[in-house]
């Protein structure tokens, strides 16, 4: 459980200071708890897989998290790096159902004259990028915690850990980059501090992930019910609805998990299932996301999580949240577009076809805009390719994930050739 932190009266000093908007990338370091020897450190030898060149456990670990780290910090901006402490420690672990991982926000932060919403808990890495500087240097933001037992033989589980950064987890594992991808969900705040058993609000007060909370039978979003009508609403399974416009805005992209009002269901099983109910997605939702409350398959993007985190505060889309992810899992590639016509502007929704091409479309999902396609003949630099099937104007980025590279392409309005470009997207 996070504990609350009270802001000092001596950081009002500050306040009249104009917070700054960063539009950089946040930077999300792991900061490593474990012991010499053990977890993130495990000294044993790892053969390689799937692009991680680890070459022991520990090492692949640390490479794996810093991974997924790195696809959610493209996503997100704020001035303020975040400090995700983590561990990899023996979790219980049964045959049939096991925990993989969890994770959280250390603190809560309320009442700061920055934040949008008064009396109101924000998770740490949220208050710090509104705030604009970190209300604690001396304080750590994030807690993740993964199951160590899925490597080895101890846990009686039949699934081990993937460590590839491919997304081609083989039959029998589960993909690490996936569940980190999930949890550090969670620590950038995607869950609420209501108590589960009583409906009582964290010491008296909305969190800020509540208040997007709205149940279509009472008719009323949480911060608004009593302690009483919460305790019957967490357990109201397709009724308990995300009521944001960020996340709103996207519900016509699916054909299961959408209630009343267009709105996306979370999941309210009943009985409660503690850990599991109320910060996820519910199970019905179609197509499916990393945000549902158990493992699927590997799932590297972000989807609706991140427009939820929009409706918390933490900005709109980055065109990086909208990547799709090519050639084992190393490159990135996003698009913006603008309609010349209407002078409309959004970000590609991708969709990937295999892993060196897909395409993106713009308004429509049944109207694909642009094909792009990345090659690997194992030279210093990949071959890209894009080609519109449209006359609008569009830049196309491609990320290098290993080197941080990245290359815009840029095709002006009323074009309708394609391109290729294999001399400048070096490795
Ligand atoms: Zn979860």
């Amino acid at each position: 459980m996070p504990s609350e932190v009270l802001p000092r009266l001596a950081a009002l000093i500050l306040l009249l200071a104009a917070s700054r908007v960063a539009a950089q990338p946040v930077a999300i370091e792991i900061v490593n708890l474990d012991a010499p020897g053990e977890g993130l450190n495990d000294p044993t030898p790892t053969p390689r897989v799937g692009g991680n060149t680890g070459a022991t456990l520990g090492e692949q670990r640390r490479i794996a998290f810093q991974y997924a780290a790195n696809l959610w910090s493209r996503r997100l901006t704020s001035a303020v790096p975040i400090r995700a402490e983590v561990t990899f420690d023996p979790l219980p672990c049964a045959p049939t159902t096991t925990i993989l991982g969890y994770a959280g926000a250390l603190y809560l932060y309320r009442d700061d004259p920055s934040f949008p919403r008064k009396e109101t808990w924000y998770p740490v890495a949220l208050a710090n990028r509104i705030k604009g500087k970190d209300l604690d240097p001396t304080r750590n933001d994030i807690e993740a915690h993964f199951n160590s037992v899925l490597d080895g033989n101890a846990c009686p589980f039949p699934r081990k850990w993937y460590y590839g950064l491919d997304g081609q987890a083989p039959p029998g594992t589960i993909d690490f980059v996936t569940i980190v991808n999930h949890e550090l969900t969670h620590g950038l705040g995607f869950n609420t501090y209501v108590e589960t058993s009583s409906g009582a609000k964290y010491a008296g007060k909305d969190d800020i992930y509540m208040t997007q909370m709205f149940d279509a039978t009472l008719l009323k979003r949480w911060p608004a019910m009593t302690d009483g009508e919460r305790l019957a609403s967490m357990t109201n399974a397709g009724n308990l609805l995300w009521d944001g416009p960020f996340v709103n805005s996207h519900a016509g992209e699916f054909s299961g998990g959408v209630g009343a009002g267009q709105r996306i269901m979370l999941y309210a099983p009943k009985p409660l299932e503690k850990g599991s109910s109320l910060a996820h997605w519910d199970l019905s939702l179609r197509p499916h996301e990393t945000l549902e409350p158990f493992y699927r398959v590997p799932d590297h993007v972000s989807g609706i999580s991140r427009d939820a985190l929009s409706d918390m505060g933490w900005g709109a889309r980055t065109a990086d949240s909208n990547a799709m992810i090519l050639s084992e899992g190393r490159v990135a590639v996003s698009l913006t577009w603008r309609n010349q016509y209407s002078n409309k502007t959004g970000l590609g929704t991708p969709v990937k076809q295999m892993d060196q091409y897909g395409y993106f479309w713009f308004d429509s999902e049944t109207n694909p805009e642009v094909f792009v396609k990345v090659l690997d003949f194992g030279g210093p630099s990949y071959l890209v390719f894009h080609s519109a099937l449209s006359d609008l104007e569009y830049d196309v980025t491609f990320t290098v994930l290993a080197t941080g590279r990245q290359y815009v392409f840029h095709r002006p309005a009323g074009s309708v050739c394609g391109a290729a470009d294999g001399e400048t997207v070096k490795k």
